[in-house]
């Protein structure tokens, strides 16, 4: 503890504190707040030196238990001091951030010059790039914008047993050598420390409009999203909410209650291109649709009722355990059909919603807190969820990670040669195996 605090300042080293994420408590470890890059490789230099896991930690935004210390003897990495932006240059549409800026943060200031860091996951203001990147983060704009690490051009980190590297940088394209920067994003923090990133940014659309309709069920609602894409469309974002989500937030749909299967979506552009976007959007959404809407100005209404969805999903019951399995897109309509009765068996209420055009469903089991029964059962079907995305050609997480939640879900999903890679990849970067320990692989 003496040695941490020669490194970071004593008033940053703090005993006994509870790390956990949203969806994992923790136990009680050291928690150490490095101010930069060099202070992080100082303290993996020790941990390593002294054989101490290592936990990053960003925003504990995370679904998946990803910085969650299970080990009392950890320490805690919080990258919260870490908030510089270290150059912008919004005519080069080009950003260098430290690791515990907020999502939020990145996005107002790209915005506030013309410019748009696309990645938008669900709590922009308690996450951070770090963990956005380590998550490989996506959100309802990843289907026409990509991923967290479609915009990652640079990842400075520092790697065991302690050192600074830079990988990547500002620029656009860089074949030289293994892609180390596709590996550290989604690595889940058992590869390596951000500490900081450059982002590739775009030109802020100059409108966006949103389209919904409501569909009497599944069926009619996912064949709208297969005729979206078959039309040749491509809507910024095109999100689905299946009848029990709506059961559950629809009260509150800025355009009036809602009953029914409801499809969102976006269209973004230049003014007359996203209204372009929106007609067609309309047309191939329109067919079965029992209503639409269709506000001809850009308004957030709808996305901000969505961002609420989760929430008045576990006010139903006053909990919930969701997943994010994803499944190839022409599956949706079973994998949500599915999640319904995977629940009935267990005697659970179930639902889904999610970012429809990705085929990621956020399968959610509804429970009454404290009830461990129906936790038990919840979890049972957790693991017929996860068989039924493998089934359909899917993966068991779309977007929030394995964490500690779905910890052994790899060896399920990849033969045993394609894990043993995995592993291989791990050793090498972390041969002491100290880096988020427990986390991820198997
Ligand atoms: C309401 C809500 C909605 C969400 N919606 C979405 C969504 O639509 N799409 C989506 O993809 N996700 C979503 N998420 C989850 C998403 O993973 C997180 O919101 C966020 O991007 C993680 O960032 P964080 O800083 O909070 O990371 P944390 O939770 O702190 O950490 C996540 C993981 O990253 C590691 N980590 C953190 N910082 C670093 C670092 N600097 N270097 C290395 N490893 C690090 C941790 O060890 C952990 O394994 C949602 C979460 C919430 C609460």
């Amino acid at each position: 503890m003496e040695e941490l605090a020669r490194i970071v300042g004593s008033a940053h080293v703090e005993p006994g504190v509870v790390i956990g994420d949203i969806a994992v408590a923790g136990v009680p470890a050291t928690l150490v707040r490095p101010a930069d890059a060099r202070e992080v490789a100082a303290i993996v230099a020790w941990c390593y030196a002294h054989d101490v896991a290592i936990v990053p930690v960003g925003g504990r935004s995370g679904l998946a238990g990803g910085a969650t210390v299970l080990d009392p003897g950890a320490v805690a990495v919080s990258l919260e001091r870490l908030t510089a932006i270290r150059s912008f240059t919004p005519e080069l549409w080009r950003m260098e951030a430290e690791a515990g800026v907020s999502t939020a943060t990145i996005a107002r200031r790209a915005r506030e010059n013309g410019l748009c860091f696309p990645p938008d996951p669900g709590a922009p203001e308690q996450s951070q790039l770090g963990g956005t990147i380590a998550t490989n983060a996506g959100g309802p704009h990843a289907f026409k914008y990509g991923v967290t690490g479609d915009w990652v051009t640079g990842i400075e980190a520092v790697l065991a047993p302690g050192e600074l590297v830079r990988v990547g940088g500002p620029l656009r394209k860089d074949v030289a050598g293994y892609d180390l920067r596709a590996l550290l994003t989604g690595s889940e923090g058992t590869l390596g420390i951000v500490t900081a990133a450059w982002l590739r940014l775009t030109p802020a659309p100059e409108a966006q409009l949103t389209v919904a309709a409501v569909y009497p069920d599944a069926a009619a609602g996912c064949a709208a999203i297969l005729r979206v894409l078959a039309s040749g469309v491509v809507p910024a974002a095109l999100e689905f909410f299946d009848e029990g989500a709506v059961r559950a937030a629809g009260t509150t749909f800025p355009h009036g209650a809602l009953d029914g299967f409801l499809v969102v979506a976006e269209a973004d552009g230049a003014a007359a291109e996203a209204a372009r976007v929106r007609d067609e959007l309309l047309e191939a959404l329109t067919p079965a649709a029992a209503a639409l809407y269709a506000p001809e100005a850009t308004a957030r209404t709808v996305w901000r009722w969505r961002d609420g969805v989760s929430l008045a999903v576990t006010a139903a019951r006053g909990a919930k355990l969701s997943e994010d399995i994803a499944v190839p897109v022409e599956r949706l309509e079973e994998a949500i059909a599915q999640t319904v009765a995977i629940g009935a068996r267990h005697a659970l209420q179930a639902c889904s919603w999610g970012h429809a055009g990705d085929g990621n469903v956020h399968a959610s089991f509804l429970l009454d807190p404290g009830d461990a029964a129906q936790r038990e059962r919840a979890d049972r079907a957790a693991q017929e969820l996860f068989d039924l995305a493998l089934r359909l050609g899917g993966t068991v997480t779309g977007e929030h990670g394995i964490g500690v939640l779905k910890r052994g879900q790899l060896t399920r999903q990849w033969a045993p040669a394609a894990v043993a890679a995995q592993r291989a990849i791990k050793h090498a970067l972390d041969p002491k195996g100290l880096l988020n320990p427990g986390k991820k692989l198997p």
